[in-house]
């Protein structure tokens, strides 16, 4: 009963006669006359597999830092679709490069020579100083290439078993190779058999490493991420990522940057590992590449760049026309419109803002991060203040139940800055009971 009259519902709301979260009278929901609201994510529940617990909210549109729901209700956007919207909502020169892009040429595929994957290509090569690049269309799947070529690195120099050192709290992706590298027990969960392959240790912990080397002689690689986004913005010494390269260097290892979150100027520098002198052997990129046009990419530098030959790795859309169109318009406004400078300066006024606002909190463990990458770690679960931020207009995010995560646009300026902190401080304050 319930099904039919959610798809009755569901039907009406894709014909556009409906609007998604409309008072409706639902006899499967308590009785004759009860009116029950059903929201969009609701409705879609119907055939949409139960893989996300969705905040009962929709999206009509967007334009640069600020969305509007179906309700015309109005939001600060601090998430960016999870780091991907880095050119903000409806940038012109996106759209612009889309749409002509769309007009002339979609897809071809890549038995054919595809002139705007080389031009993106050369560009990605341009300002990371990497030698060679695999296009692909997410984040996981810019590991998995990574992985792979480690293996294959490993194999060329005669390991028949290659393993990958990796982290603990890391967050590399969701298919079979990237959740079991991935140092998170509830990703993997009930996925078992993992991959074999990767040993892990803390993260931030260069003794560690130097242990597996002293006793692991199949170890071929690192993989890491400059700052764990998903792991509670975790920002490691200084130090760390060139002593990780200075081990490498002595092994015989590759260093695999994990820059899915990191990259395309979400801290401040086209790349994570540009805070510090160490260079990566291998790189992965997605998430902010498109500004919200699935891309991902897989760098390498060196010895790693001529490690895959035609027939080891693929992807049917990777890297079509339309995808890079809109990397390759990414990549310009970033440069044009100075937005690595502004998510330097923006992030430092947010983060500042924070640690004033909430100065002498109990409650408050750091308030950390780099560029807008931002976390502010509390010593209690708070996935109740996302719920409350977007009752208030703002969207949040809460990852390992306790930090507050802001990755917003990187397009945010000073003014909308404000707004998010003067939304943002009182809500922690008040929820933390001050
Ligand atoms: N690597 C890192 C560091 C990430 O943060 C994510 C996603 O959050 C991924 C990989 C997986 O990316 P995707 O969801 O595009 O597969």
């Amino acid at each position: 009963m319930r099904e039919r009259a959610v798809s009755a519902k569901y039907t009406l709301f894709l014909h556009g006669r409906e609007s998604p979260a409309t008072w409706i009278t639902n006899r499967a929901h308590g009785g004759v006359g009860r009116r029950v609201r059903l929201y969009f994510s609701e409705l879609a529940m119907s055939h949409l597999m139960n893989t996300y617990s969705r905040q009962p909210v929709a999206f009509a549109r967007g334009e640069g830092v600020w969305l509007w729901d179906e309700e015309g209700r109005q939001y600060l956007d601090a998430v960016a679709g999870v780091a991907v919207n880095g050119l903000g909502h409806a940038h012109p020169k996106l759209v612009q490069a889309i749409c002509e892009q769309a007009k002339t040429l979609i897809h071809t595929s890549n038995l054919y020579r595809v002139t705007r994957q080389e031009q993106l290509a050369d560009r990605l090569c341009a300002i990371s100083g990497m030698d060679s690049v695999f296009l692909c269309n997410s984040g996981c799947e810019a590991n998995e290439a990574m992985i792979k070529l480690a293996r294959l690195y490993g194999h060329q120099k005669g390991i028949d078993n290659p393993a990958i050192i990796v982290m603990e709290k890391s967050f590399h992706g969701r298919t079979l190779a990237t959740l079991s590298a991935t140092g998170n027990r509830k990703v993997q969960a009930g996925f078992e058999p993992l991959v074999s392959g990767f040993v892990r240790v803390p993260y931030n912990d260069v003794p560690a490493i130097e242990q597996v080397a002293a006793h692991n002689q199949n170890v071929v690689a690192i993989m890491v991420e400059p700052v764990q986004g998903e792991g509670g913005v975790n920002t490691p010494e200084a130090e760390y990522l060139k002593q990780l390269r200075a081990i490498c260097d002595r092994q015989g290892w590759l260093l695999m940057l994990d820059e899915v979150q990191t990259g395309i100027g979400r801290t401040g520098q086209w790349f994570g590992h540009q805070h510090t002198q160490a260079v990566p052997d291998v790189m992965a990129l997605a998430k902010g590449l498109g500004s919200g046009v699935p891309v991902g990419a897989c760098l390498a530098k060196g010895v790693a760049a001529d490690v895959f030959k035609p027939g080891n790795h693929g992807s049917t859309f990777g890297g079509n026309p339309l995808a890079c169109a809109a990397a390759l318009a990414t990549l310009d406004a970033i440069e044009q419109e100075g937005l690595l400078a502004n998510v330097r300066e923006t992030g430092a006024f947010i983060r500042d803002g924070l640690a004033e606002g909430l100065k002498g909190m109990a409650g408050v463990v750091q308030v950390r991060g780099q560029g807008l990458l931002i976390g502010v770690e509390l010593d209690r679960p708070c996935g109740d203040l996302v719920a409350r931020a977007r009752d208030k207009g703002l969207l949040i995010n809460v990852t390992v139940d306790n930090v507050v995560r802001l990755l917003p646009p990187l397009v945010m300026d000073r003014k909308e800055a404000q707004q998010l902190l003067d939304i943002l401080v009182p809500l922690i304050r008040e929820f933390l009971g001050a």
